[in-house]
């Protein structure tokens, strides 16, 4: 594209300039960038209005996945509530306001109870709190209890696994979030911006204020079991963006997000979209982000112009880049310049992987679990099951057999139909029951994330 999304605007050299902007905000681990998407001021104006509000929703979950990118020695506390209602004690414990830091969750202020049959009492503080909190706790226990029934104290400081992350979903600001992203990818994939009619207001430069997403539910039976297992398959958790024409309505422009392969949600772009149809995926990883200083070496000195073609940078950039900033007080010499595009070129690298590839394993495993009960189902689902099968393994005019990625998350058979996703999952939510399985869906994914933050600071602390 050769104009910002936003205002519209040809992008120049002076008043409407060219920026880098993270299509998923680099706060929450994004790494993919575009320089032809929004001009520098649309760019601001959007990482204030948009970005940092929508960042701040999953401030607690990047603390803990550590993708904080300035995280330097100091690791950051998160703010969440108890949702359990009851501890490995046997205590109540929900709505509890607790924080998490040094792998470890407490309570804001400590606190104490006792056990129903008063046999203990359970001291619930951070190491710092805990001395003093304790003293009062043994002073309480002293003036209640004669001695011989007295409840041990028993000190719990870690309530990791019982905590959940306060997100509003009917939030303006996350609603605005994902479609920010939606149309950054879009827009990167080369759609215009008059097209996307239902998520931008082109008069008034805005990101539409009642977008609508439609949460994701998963409905093949590929899907189903993809989801059931997903931590278990590849690259647990991730960023996916998938943007597609319908299958059935081909002026429909959708974009699937997932986020932290928890959040998933459709963003309808447009229902006026005329140009071909499309299919296009991009996936990221998210594991422990290491901090990466490109230092040269005489390799480099060397072999500077493979190391950079290999790593698709061009000199253009690298002088643009120096330009831009040269006039500014804090400039940077060209080299330096040259050293922190690599740098972040190296970083995407490490966070990329390939979308055909990854939909290709998780489907391939989904295939292998249902082999296996294939004589246990009812007629319909082995019938739904080899259609659902032919969307993506398929063969060509010479019967050379390929994998076909292009149905992923956008149609599937049911009762020997073909549905686009979009459209079953607005029918489906009109139903009582459907509200509810999507509720139960929502809870079993932050679960299921959850859990895997849980075992990953449980491994950082034996290793500490
Ligand atoms: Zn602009």
């Amino acid at each position: 594209m050769d104009k910002c999304y936003l205002c519209g605007n040809h992008f120049n050299e002076s008043d409407v300039m060219k920026h880098d902007e993270h299509i998923i905000q680099q706060a929450i681990g994004g790494v993919l960038k575009s320089n032809n998407i929004l001009c520098e001021t649309c760019g601001e104006i959007l990482g204030r209005a948009v970005d940092a509000p929508f960042s701040m929703m999953f401030d607690s979950i990047c603390t803990r996945l550590d993708i904080k990118k300035d995280r330097g020695n100091n690791k950051g506390t998160a703010k969440g509530v108890v949702f359990s209602n009851r501890d490995a004690y046997g205590n109540d414990l929900s709505g509890v306001e607790v924080f998490w830091k040094d792998s470890k969750v407490t309570p804001v202020k400590p606190i104490h109870k006792y056990s129903p049959d008063n046999s203990k009492v359970v001291v619930y503080a951070s190491a710092k709190q805990l001395k003093s909190y304790k003293e009062r706790v043994r002073k309480e226990v002293d003036e209640r209890y004669d001695d011989g029934c007295k409840p041990e104290i028993v000190v719990c400081d870690d309530l990791s696994g019982v905590i959940t992350y306060p997100l509003e979903l009917d939030d303006e600001a996350f609603k605005k979030g994902f479609a920010k992203i939606a149309i950054g990818f879009a827009s990167r994939v080369g759609v215009d911006r008059d097209v996307l009619n239902l998520v931008l207001d082109v008069e008034q430069n805005k990101i539409k204020d009642n977008v609508s997403l439609l949460p994701f539910y998963p409905k093949g039976v590929f899907d189903d079991i993809v989801e059931r297992d997903k931590k278990n398959i590849r690259h647990y958790p991730s960023h996916t963006l998938i943007l597609f024409t319908a299958a059935s309505r081909t002026n429909l422009l959708v974009c699937y997000v997932e986020l932290f392969s928890t959040f998933q949600f459709y963003v309808i772009l447009s229902d006026q979209y005329d140009g071909k149809p499309i299919y296009e995926g991009y996936q990221q990883r998210l594991d422990k982000r290491e901090s990466y200083i490109f230092k040269p070496d005489r390799r480099y000195y060397k072999e500077r112009g493979m190391i950079l073609s290999s790593l698709g940078i061009d000199q253009q950039r690298i002088d643009n880049a120096y330009e831009k900033q040269k006039e500014f007080s804090n400039a940077k010499t060209a080299e330096e310049i040259e050293y922190k595009i690599i740098q972040d070129e190296y970083m995407k690298q490490k966070y990329y992987v390939d979308f055909d590839e990854e939909v290709k394993i998780a489907i391939d495993y989904a295939s292998m679990k249902l082999i296996e009960p294939l004589d246990q189902l009812s007629l319909k689902n082995v019938t739904d099951t080899l259609s659902n099968a032919r969307l993506f393994y398929r063969s060509d005019e010479n019967d050379e057999e390929f994998f076909d990625v292009s149905s992923y998350r956008r149609c599937f058979f049911s009762g020997g139909e073909c549905h686009d996703y979009v459209f079953y999952l607005k029918d489906f939510y009109e139903t009582c029951e459907g509200r509810k399985k999507r509720k139960e869906y929502g809870h079993n994914k932050l679960y299921m994330l959850s859990g895997h933050m849980e075992i990953k600071n449980i491994k950082e602390k034996l290793e500490a």
